[in-house]
Order: C-alpha cells, then structure tokens, then sequence
C-alpha cells in the first residue's frame, strides 16, 4: 500500500492515486450486497430480485470538460446523461433511473435550464430513462453537473474490466477519434466548418453510447472484458489490462478512423491516430474475447449496429500497453486527458 504524505496537493498526486487514497478509507472488505464496489464502469449492487442493481456517476466541470464554445446547453444536456449511459452499456446492462445534481450561478438565465432539460429530455426519451431526483445548489463561478445513473442487467450477463486472458483478442465498436476531431473543431473557431465534419462536431456533442451492442455482447457471454472508451483508448486499456493481469499489443493499421476524420488531420496537420488513441470521449466500448469467438462477435455487432466491431490487437502476458506499426512495436504511453495533472493539454 503507497502511503501519501499529507503536505502534498492534488496535482502532485494525479487521479488515479486521489481514487486509491479514497478507496483505502473506503471498507476494506465488501459488504455482502456490494458485488463490485470502486473501480469498473459501475459499482455492481444485489437486489432481491434477480437483476442485480448497476450504479454510476459521472461530473462535467465548466472549463474542464466544456465551455460555452464547445456546447450549447442543450447538448450538455444530452451529454450529461450520455456519459453515464456509456458506463451502464460498458457493464452490459441497461440504464432505467437517473438522478441530476446541478451547482450552477445564480446570474444563470431561466432559459438556459430550459435548453440544458430539452437535451437531458431527449436522450431519457430514447434510452427508457426516468428522472427520479437530484439537488440543485448555487456555485459561485463554475457550472457543475453530476449525474448518477441506475440500471440493471442478469448477473450472468454483467462484464467486468477484470476477465481478459492472455491470446484474447481486443476489439472496439464504432470509429475513433471522431469526438477529439469535433473537439479540435470548436476550439479552433478559425478553421472553417465545413459541414462535411458535422459528425464528428457530433461525435463530441451529443454522443450516443452504443447501448444495444453492449447489452447484445453481455448477453451472448463472448465478452470476457469490456470498458467504454472516455479518456482515450490507450488509457483506458491500461484499465482493463491492469485488472485482468495482461498486456497489450495494439496493431496501429487497424485501429478504425472513418475518411473523414483522416482528411480533416491531413488538412491540419494532425496524426489521426493520436486522435484515435489519446483523445477520449468517443463513448464507443473497448472488450476482449477469445479468437474462437471471432465470427460470432463480428456477427453479432453487425446486427445490432451499422459499424460491425473491428479487432484491433490482441492481450499478452507481457505486461504494458504496445503499439505496431510498420516501423516496429512501441510502448503506447496513456497520453489520455489526466485530471489533476499540472499542465492538461486541452480543455474538454
Ligand atoms: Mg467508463
């Protein structure tokens, strides 16, 4: 256990050591209705029934993770939620009950709430989710919202960060690096938008989890992992990699770009690929399963999505996160967004 000295700030730490400092104060056994507690997309709750209750919670900081530039109030909104149906559809569940805790400045127009309720509306609509509560409290300067987010699943079918084995292969649902492009978009107001990257203005905007494809892999019990991507594939990997006790190697030629995120880097200078590894926020789902299973998985997301899931590497024993390319095989470090980490390199 890493004991941390008390004279130290947050930023000397980084994330993850805040998350385990709380976790050591936390229970150091499970309470038997506990059937994950911190430390996968959602905590993993027994009920009396027969589905067991998934529970998630996820905050957006105004400056942090959006500014008035990069959403409106109604795709924050729509994103506020989406997030957190992201970590239910990592678990395979599906997401019924959210709460909605909002810190907002009291000079905040009337009709901001309006918009901020339109989108948070719209994607409950779609998703079966009801609003079942919250808090509402005045912040002096920053908007803050949290959302938790309830959902349930069959015992069997729930997939943890935990069950990869060495020989699985890796493989992502949908394209990435759409959101970091849609990202790079609104930050750089002098590049011109063109409607031709709508999409991926999308892509960061109004994400939609892939729900269906999460629910299908938990079903079908081919799934041994499975994480959403959030802060960037590269980061997140290392999640599932570090609880399951393997490796990865990323094959960098089949990582899934669609055309146009390829041209808007070749226009701006940009390495698509950093987009796709390291910018987070495509809500798509990274999981593992065994090679035998290849057929059945390519099948089955076909069915349920328009983007059958691509296989991108696959999990070694040896331990890190690699990258092959033509020129060879490198370490692939995070590089995914930090929280207080001293010199984050965008605002999102
Ligand atoms: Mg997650």
């Amino acid at each position: 256990m890493k004991t941390i000295a008390n004279n130290k700030n947050l930023n000397d730490l980084g994330e993850a050591d805040i998350i385990q400092f709380i976790q050591e104060k936390g229970p150091s056994r499970l309470p038997s209705h506990l059937k994950k507690g911190i430390g996968d997309d959602c905590a993993v709750l027994k009920t009396d029934g027969d589905r067991p209750l998934l529970v998630t919670t996820d905050t957006l900081v105004e400056g942090i993770h959006f500014t008035n530039q990069t959403l409106s109030p109604k795709a924050l909104g729509w994103k506020a939620l989406a997030v957190n149906v992201s970590d239910i559809s990592a678990m395979g569940g599906t997401p019924h009950t959210a709460f909605l805790s909002l810190g907002i400045k009291p000079e905040t127009n009337v009709s901001f709430i309006e918009s901020f309720m339109a989108g948070f509306q719209a994607i409950s609509d779609k998703t079966g989710i009801v609003l079942a509560g919250g808090d509402t409290v005045e912040s002096p300067s920053f908007l803050v919202i949290t959302v938790t987010l309830l959902g349930d699943c069959l015992p069997e079918h729930v997939v943890y960060r935990c069950g990869a084995r060495e020989g699985d292969d890796l493989w992502v649902t949908g394209t990435l690096g759409n959101a970091a492009a849609g990202l790079f978009l609104l930050q750089n107001k002098q590049v011109a938008q063109s409607s031709e990257f709508k999409s991926q203005i999308r892509a960061h905007q109004k994400p939609m989890p892939p729900l269906e494809v999460g629910k299908a892999l938990g079903e079908s019990g081919l799934v041994h992992a499975m994480i959403d991507i959030s802060d960037g594939i590269a980061k997140d990997l290392a999640h599932i990699c570090e609880q399951s006790g393997v490796g990865a190697v990323l094959q960098a030629a089949e990582i899934p770009i669609s055309p146009r995120v390829m041209k808007l880097a070749a226009e701006m200078g940009k390495n698509p690929l950093d987009w796709a590894l390291h910018g987070g926020e495509d809500y798509e789902l990274l999981f593992a399963a065994s090679p035998a299973d290849r057929q059945k998985i390519i099948s089955l997301t076909a069915k349920v999505s328009n983007i059958p899931a691509t296989r991108i590497g696959k999990a070694i024993r040896q331990q890190g996160i690699w990258l092959e390319t033509a020129k060879g095989r490198d370490r692939l470090g995070p590089g995914g967004y930090f929280h207080f980490s001293r010199s984050p390199a965008e605002t999102r």
